[in-house]
């Protein structure tokens, strides 16, 4: 199951967030009193992936005239709230709700790059092992399976499909479409950066530290269900001349009822799976 992020204020930083708030910053009674302000927003590592061909760069600041949280000036600047993981507002953690109401320098990172010092205050999870994929990640979707991962993909559901299904099955949402992402309802997710399928499933592998839950040929490529060892007499019947001759060892698709063995198509998987174990160190493991 994934985890839900951690959207409650920062329970170990009560008394820290205290002294800041006890600044004699007069606090507006409603945006109609707040002067216009300025927000300095600093993108960290590979954030400003989502700035934009001609502002990527990594700070970028806002003039605003109402109060206005802190969630929503950084996904006005095209950061999607699940890409996240530590908001620094003048130095001290906030969450998403954080309301912002004068200027204010604001620093955000990725999941990987969050200092020691606000471990505790990350806003994801980075141990989802179920995901739904949108339907331009086919690709993807197979080479996760081939992993042995659990996802959900359907390339015609529309997008409220594939928000409902999320939900209710408490997915991690895997899509280009950084405003699919950005829906309030979207609690973990992730936008692939590359547009090649390889690469995707090394970053999805990496960003939700997925390496040693890989358990290669557990899963149906075609249906996501999995796959049960089976014995060669029970589908005899069902295989080609050749196949009967050369293999012992099966496995049966519990959903769907494909039949899979080591034959050529393993070998070409076996290949990619390979390609994908090289992309780590042992120090990434
Ligand atoms: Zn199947």
């Amino acid at each position: 199951m994934a985890k839900m992020n951690r959207l409650d204020p920062a329970a170990s930083w009560p008394d820290r967030a205290g002294l800041h708030l006890s600044t004699p910053t007069q606090m507006p009674k409603s945006s109609s009193n707040v002067s216009p302000f300025t927000i300095r927003l600093k993108f960290h590592g590979d954030l400003p992936f989502f700035l934009g061909a001609r502002t990527r760069r990594e700070t970028i600041e806002r003039a605003l005239l109402e109060k206005t949280s802190v969630k929503d000036v950084i996904e006005s600047c095209g950061v999607p709230h699940p890409e996240v993981d530590l908001i620094l507002v003048d130095g001290w953690p906030v969450d998403f709700r954080h309301t912002l109401r004068a200027d204010a320098d604001v620093d955000i990172y990725p999941v990987g790059l969050v200092p020691t010092c606000f471990t505790r205050n990350r806003l994801q999870v980075s141990n989802s092992t179920e995901f739904i994929a949108d339907g331009h990640l086919g690709t993807l979707t197979r080479n996760l399976r081939l992993l042995g991962f659990d996802i959900a993909y359907d390339p015609r559901a529309q997008d409220r499909q594939l928000l409902s299904v999320m939900e209710i099955e408490s997915r991690a949402l895997l899509t280009r479409d950084r405003r699919l992402l950005m829906h309030a309802v979207v609690q973990t997710g992730y936008c692939p950066r590359s547009q090649n399928a390889h690469e995707q499933t090394i970053e999805v592998v990496r960003r939700f530290d997925l390496f040693s839950a890989i358990t290669p040929f557990t899963r149906c490529l075609r249906c996501n269900a999995p796959l049960q060892k089976v014995a060669k007499a029970d589908i005899i019947e069902r295989l080609e001349p050749l196949t009967k001759i050369y293999y012992e060892q099966f496995r049966r698709c519990t959903g769907c009822g494909q039949i899979y063995w080591a034959g050529s198509h393993f070998s070409r998987l076996r290949t990619r799976l390979e390609g994908i174990r090289r992309q780590f160190s042992t120090t990434d493991v």
